[in-house]
């Protein structure tokens, strides 16, 4: 570290995102060549798509299925994220309150099951992406938070994650010394991953199977039994919608999924004494119950790599910048960084970038197969992506195995977010003035509740989350 030098002044922004740091973007794949037939299309080449097509060609090797995707393969979130390959899904408590609380059980024992199966299906196919599975630690650091996560932590018990963990402040300490933590929820169901290996491994296994990835090849309207690209024409009975948070550019779904985002930076590696200081010898997966929450993992080279919100949404659901973030968000981040490790105030941020994640009106993750046109998607993760995507491809394989024969009804078809349906969002301006407001809110919220001390959620936060039909 070179104590003189501002953290941020060398800090590499963009490029995608850290995890491309240090070696070669992808050389893309040769794009569509032209009109052409498949018995399965799928448009988006992130863990989505990409799972999608593992499993069906695992199941059915005799199908012909090509991958469309816009840039290359990890392109999107899938390439950006914070590596929390964890056991939430968005929406469970809305499903309950839908399909009964045993329906939502269902579904989060199946998001239990699905960590262990992305970690034993990369290693049973060779995907070296630092996997470690140390489990999640969300933490507290004010009485409201505390508040908080104790109702958090009774409620997953309450769907029968018997194994998590309440702990107190010397216990969280002696897992991570964050600066005033008081306490902290532990569940073994997570594990820390390098997002670029996983998801560039597994396009190298898919592709050894013998599906057909063309990249540098964006898809321009989907219709059933059709995706449009500049080159030519996909025409399958299944063109499956794997594009998440890019999902508004697309014909016909401006208002679908709302691409929010979410930034990252990561530090220069930590020497032995700063680590011996914070501890984080599990490599837990770390979170917090703030409002606008972060989120942050310890990479497999002894850095600490760290998230949030920042500028939450850009007007008209514009997406991508390659990963280039605001330099405001970069320094917000880093006093996140510091309020945590205050021995870290010096620390160099070597990259920061940022990445788009769909959002859906009533913030419920869905996966679909509309049996009278073929058409199927899934997404709308809100930013618990990671493992869900695996669940949904398993998923997406299983409704199109039934519906065209070849397989019956399956525990995964049966899940209560499978063929979920939600209104579109609102018109701009009132979108962008609505999730700038919410975010406003919950950031004021988080603030409120700091210097209070009080130990109920700050007002205003229960008043966004009403507002944002969360
Ligand atoms: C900064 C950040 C941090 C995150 N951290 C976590 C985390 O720690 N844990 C977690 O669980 N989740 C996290 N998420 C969310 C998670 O990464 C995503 O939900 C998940 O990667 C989505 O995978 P996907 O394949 O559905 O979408 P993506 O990975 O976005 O892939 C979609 C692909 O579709 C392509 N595409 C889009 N439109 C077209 C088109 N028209 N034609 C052809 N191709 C197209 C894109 O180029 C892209 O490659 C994070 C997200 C971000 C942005």
């Amino acid at each position: 570290m070179n104590a003189s030098a501002a953290p941020t002044a060398g800090t590499v922004n963009g490029g995608i995102s850290f995890w491309y740091a240090g070696r070669p973007l992808p050389a893309p794949r040769e794009p569509l060549p032209g009109d052409t037939g498949a018995d399965v299309c799928i448009v988006g080449g992130g863990y989505t798509g990409l799972w999608t097509a593992y499993y069906l060609k695992k199941a059915a090797p005799f199908l012909r299925i090509t991958v469309l995707e816009q840039k290359f393969c990890g392109y999107g979130a899938s390439g950006r994220n914070g590596g929390w390959l964890y056991n939430g899904i968005a929406g469970r408590d809305r499903y309950a309150k839908l399909h009964g609380k045993e329906a939502a059980v269902r579904l989060q024992e199946a998001m239990n099951a699905t960590v262990t199966e992305v970690v034993q299906v990369a290693a049973a196919e060779g995907i070296e992406a630092d996997i470690h599975q140390g489990g999640v630690l969300e933490v507290a650091y004010t009485p409201a938070q505390l508040a908080r996560l104790k109702a958090f932590h009774e409620a997953e018990l309450a769907y029968g994650e018997m194994d998590r963990l309440l702990l107190g402040a010397r216990e969280t300490a002696g897992r991570i010394r964050i600066a005033g933590a008081v306490g902290s929820s532990w569940t073994p169901h997570g594990a820390r991953v390098h997002p670029v290996k996983l998801v560039t491994g597994l396009s190298r296994v898919v592709e050894d199977l013998g599906v057909t990835i063309h990249e540098s090849t964006p898809v321009t309207e989907i219709r059933p039994k059709h995706a449009v690209t500049p080159y030519g024409t996909v025409r399958a009975p299944y063109i499956l919608r794997c594009t998440e948070g890019f999902t508004a550019a697309l014909k016909g779904e401006k208002r679908s999924w709302l691409p929010m985002n979410s930034s990252m930076i990561a530090t220069e590696p930590l020497t032995d004494e700063q680590w011996e200081h914070i501890g984080w010898a599990g490599r837990e997966t770390l979170g917090d119950m703030a409002h606008a929450y972060m989120y942050a993992q310890r990479t497999a080279d002894g850095r600490i790599a760290l998230g949030g919100r920042g500028v939450p949404y850009r007007f008209g659901s514009k997406t991508d910048n390659d990963g280039r973030t605001q330099p405001a968000t970069v320094e917000a981040l880093r006093e996140i960084l510091v309020r945590f490790f205050p021995a870290l105030a010096g620390v160099r941020i070597d990259h920061a970038w940022s990445g788009v994640l769909g959002v859906p009106r009533d913030w419920c993750a869905t996966v679909t197969l509309d049996r009278s046109t073929g058409l199927g998607w899934a997404g709308g993760y809100v930013g618990s992506g990671v493992a869900t995507a695996n669940l949904a491809g398993r998923t997406l394989r299983d409704l199109v195995q039934q519906d065209s024969g070849q397989a019956g009804t399956t525990d995964l078809t049966e899940l209560p977010w499978v063929n979920h349906k939600v209104r579109k969002w609102e018109p701009e301006p009132a979108r962008w003035i609505g999730v700038h407001g919410l975010y406003a809110a919950y950031r004021a919220a988080d603030r409120r509740e700091a210097s209070s001390h009080a130990a109920a959620t700050d007002r205003l936060a229960r008043f966004a989350d009403r507002l944002s039909g969360r």
